[in-house]
């Protein structure tokens, strides 16, 4: 969601200022060496362990691991879920792990489209409703075209036919769908999504990752987990994280193999 409305902004244009121009060392994401250490009885777990990753404009990136490997930790680090215990994670031109809570929300809001494996709709607003919220948040358009822009998402996702039902009513590849419509919501230049696929059957799984397809194909940037071996093979690079470190990194702009 997004907090607070910054004084003054005209938030007219759809395309969000904040992941525009300047970004760090050209990449769009940049994860510096960071670390996630969570606190428990028997002491720290150390789910990422030094992982730097660059990711660029327009890119569409798989990650893959085994379960607990540290997927989802990396994610939250990208999406400021939660906070790396050091390291950086830099996205455009915004330091995230700087970020207070408000500052965060309202970054989130208007550059992030987030999509969950258990779809995280909310039960009880409508289908319509629910890809409304985040423009209500945010307040990008006018309360009017809120509606039209929701139904022309929810159409974008073949969903529009469903906008009054509740997303009981819908099976689980039906609310992908409008997860992804409301992720789309802020016309967000970036895409966060972890196992998005993961409760769908294999069918079900190709429509909405086709729908990533053309979703990077119309310029967004996409980071997508996938536990889907077959979907991944498909996404044009794929890093692959054991233990909280990235095991291959193919080599992207700067630094090539065999230099050392
Ligand atoms: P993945 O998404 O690859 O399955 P996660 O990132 O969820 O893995 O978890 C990585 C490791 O960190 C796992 O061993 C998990 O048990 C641990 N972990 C995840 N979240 C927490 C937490 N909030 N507190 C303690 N340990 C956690
Ligand atoms: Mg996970």
């Amino acid at each position: 969601m997004c907090a607070k409305r910054t004084r003054g902004g005209s938030n007219r244009g759809r395309q969000p200022a904040v992941l525009q121009d300047r970004t760090h060392n050209g990449h769009l994401i940049h994860l510096r060496q960071v670390v996630k250490i969570y606190e428990n009885a028997a002491g720290g777990f150390r789910a990422l362990n030094g992982v730097d990753l660059a990711i660029e404009r327009g890119e569409f990136v798989g990650i893959v691991g085994r379960s607990g490997s540290g997927k989802s930790t990396l994610m939250n680090m990208i999406t400021g879920i939660d906070r790396p215990t050091s390291g950086e994670v830099l996205i455009g031109d915004t330091a995230v792990h700087r970020l207070s809570e408000n500052q965060m929300a309202r970054w989130r809001g208007r550059n992030l489209g987030i999509v969950f494996q258990f779809f995280q709709l909310l039960p009880t607003l409508s289908v319509l409703e629910n890809v409304t919220l985040p423009m209500d948040f945010c307040r990008v358009l006018p309360l009017r075209e809120r509606r039209k822009r929701a139904l022309a998402l929810l159409d974008l996702v073949d969903m529009a036919e469903h906008a009054y039902k509740l997303p009981a009513a819908l099976s689980g590849g039906q609310q992908q769908r409008v997860a992804i419509a409301r992720a789309l919501a802020n016309d967000p230049p970036l895409l966060i999504a972890d196992e998005p696929t993961g409760n769908l059957d294999s069918r079900t799984a190709d429509a909405v990752f086709g729908l990533f397809q053309r979703l990077t194909a119309e310029g967004k940037t996409v980071v997508m987990v996938t536990h889907d071996l077959s979907l991944a093979q498909r996404i044009p690079r794929t890093v692959l994280i054991a233990d909280g470190e990235m095991v291959a990194l193919p080599a992207s702009g700067a630094g090539s193999e065999g230099q050392g």
